[in-house]
């Protein structure tokens, strides 16, 4: 916005002045402020970004990966199970639109990778955030300016300091703001039952697959004819087991599911009355496949350790209360869910649930041992404050453990923090959250405001 003002002007004599029009751009402040920094170039991050550029703020965004959506095209082959009308923030469609961006269809749903490529790079190459974008830029510590976490004086008026590993090259950036929208994808939860990382897990890394291979595509002659032990009751697990009964077409494949969850109905969550069509048919289609016996569940199942054996892996644990070793597993792959990794915190005074390791404020709104298929209320920049003044954990990583995060839920999170941020007390207290009708789990994507899903609390993707 340009606006013209009367400004007095110095003259070059200390004691005449003349009154002349001057141009002053108010979009773009000063260049000396700080910048808000944005860390993750996630959903979540490039949708704060965009909210940032459009507010006229100075940021800049911090990526750890060769490109942005990094964590995503790691799951690149999965498809989601929201449509494009919900995965698009508002403010980046209107930035991406007035450059002519050919939208996807709204009813479409994308795969992981086609969500990167049709949306987030292009949020990415906008002329107006582009400059702010900083790739293999990797966050390896957070504090105030020359004080530690103790110190208390001045430390609202001190800046934040990053220390970023550019290229093997430790930088260090100051910021008036921090929104860390790191997710939780690249920290998973391990195979066993009480959440321990074992010395025998650990050693044994290079053997197992976290996450979601993409067994029919590049993956495939790693899985093709052999046994594969599949840990996780949630969409992943599903993902995966789906993936590789696709792959077994002739029988040459041995499935096994291993799950905690007292009866495996308990994995198949609302099926055909899930609000979200495409997450209740991964329910509908395991289902089936567990009915034709093609894949060997074992559960209630507590898995203690992983060993190796010649040239296979034994699993360790507890079948229905007796010990029960699962061997000769030629293939694992955990699907155990993920959690927050706060090391590069340590000096930001935070608050955060001893349970589900959400922002504190969000943990009664979210926790799966609370909730089913109720409703979460949503939730903006009061619910995400943090007591380190101008930080905020926003996106996957301020639910915690939880898994239920959606992409829309953490758009809302950002446009409110944005417009604290820059002032707009007014519009970051409002709710403007359109989501498929929740808690009633119906099948219909009816857009209401206020509430958000929480549906199948208890999987993770
Ligand atoms: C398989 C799967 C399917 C899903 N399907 C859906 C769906 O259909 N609909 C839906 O709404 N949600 C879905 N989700 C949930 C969620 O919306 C996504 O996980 C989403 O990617 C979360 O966005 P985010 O921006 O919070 O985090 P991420 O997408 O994880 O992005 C975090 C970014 O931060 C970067 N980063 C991490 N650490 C650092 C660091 N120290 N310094 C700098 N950068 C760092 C990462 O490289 C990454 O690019 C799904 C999740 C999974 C795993």
């Amino acid at each position: 916005m340009k606006e013209q003002v009367n400004r007095k002007v110095d003259g070059g004599n200390c004691c005449s002045t003349n009154t002349v029009p001057v141009q002053i751009d108010f979009s773009v402040k000063e260049e000396s402020r700080l910048p808000v920094v944005v860390v993750g170039a996630g959903p979540v991050g490039l949708a704060a970004a965009a909210h940032l550029a459009k507010s006229g703020e100075k940021f800049l965004v911090l990526e750890s990966g060769k490109s942005v959506g990094s964590n995503i095209l790691q799951w690149g082959h999965v498809r989601l199970f929201s449509p494009w009308q919900y995965n698009v923030d508002k403010v980046a469609r209107e930035l991406l639109e007035k450059h002519g961006w050919d939208a996807p269809s709204p009813d479409e749903l994308p795969t992981g990778k086609e969500l990167v490529e049709h949306y987030l790079e292009k949020v990415a190459n906008l002329p107006e955030i582009q400059p702010s974008i900083h790739l293999n830029s990797k966050v390896l510590s957070i504090s105030k300016k020359g004080l530690d976490k103790m110190k208390s004086v001045n430390r609202e008026n001190v800046p934040f300091i990053l220390y970023v590993d550019q290229n093997g090259v430790t930088e260090r950036i100051e910021a008036k703001a921090v929104i860390d929208a790191t997710g939780t994808w690249g920290q998973p939860n391990p195979v066993n039952a009480d959440g321990v990382w074992t010395r025998e897990e650990l050693s044994l890394q290079s053997h197992i697959h976290y996450g979601i291979p993409d067994i029919n595509g590049k993956d495939r002659e790693k899985y093709l004819g052999k046994r594969v032990a599949v840990i996780g009751g949630g969409h992943s697990a599903i993902n995966t087991i789906l993936e590789l009964s696709q792959l077994n077409a002739d029988n040459s494949n041995e499935i096994v599911w291993i799950l905690r969850k007292n009866k495996v109905e308990e994995a198949y969550g609302g099926q055909e009355k899930d609000e979200l069509e495409a997450r209740g048919e991964l329910g509908v289609r395991i289902h089936q496949l567990v009915d034709s016996g093609k894949v060997k569940v074992y559960t209630p199942y507590r898995v203690q350790t992983v060993l190796k054996e010649a040239n296979s892996l034994k699993i360790i644990g507890e079948f229905k209360g007796e010990s029960l070793s699962i061997d000769g597993v030629d293939k694992l792959i955990v699907n155990t869910g993920s959690r927050p990794d706060f090391t590069f915190l340590n000096e930001v005074r935070l608050r955060i649930d001893s349970a589900t390791e959400s922002i504190e404020a969000l943990a009664p709104l979210i926790d799966p041992n609370l909730h089913s298929c109720g409703t979460v209320r949503a939730h903006g920049e009061r619910e995400l404050r943090q007591p380190e003044k101008d930080f905020y954990i926003a996106g996957m990583k301020s639910y915690g453990r939880a898994p239920t995060f959606l992409m829309a839920t953490g758009y809302e999170q950002v446009r409110s923090i944005v417009a604290y941020l820059t002032g707009d007390y007014e519009s970051a207290k409002r709710v403007e959250l359109d989501l498929p009708e929740t808690g009633v789990c119906s099948a219909n994507l009816t857009p209401i405001k206020q509430e958000q899903s929480c549906c199948d609390t208890t999987s993770n993707f």
